[in-house]
């Protein structure tokens, strides 16, 4: 593998899924972002990081899916 390779390389990142807790595998972008898809409702979910004690985590729950109510 060369380096350029090597930079381009996502990293594994795990995340439990905020919908249905399924735990899921994902991969962090060069821009810091983790990017998950549910393996159980397929959720998609965009983990952005902020700051220290900051993250947002973007939820899109596919057409004709209905999000699962964890109140
Ligand atoms: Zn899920």
């Amino acid at each position: 593998m060369t380096t350029q390779e090597k930079k381009n390389t996502w990293t594994v990142v795990q995340m439990y899924c905020p919908n249905c807790g399924t735990l899921n595998v994902g991969y962090k972008d060069q821009e810091g972002r983790n990017h998950f898809q549910c393996k159980k409702c397929t959720v998609v979910m965009v983990r952005s990081y902020k700051n220290r004690r900051h993250d947002i985590i973007e939820l899109t729950v596919p057409q004709g899916m209905d999000r699962v109510r964890q109140r």
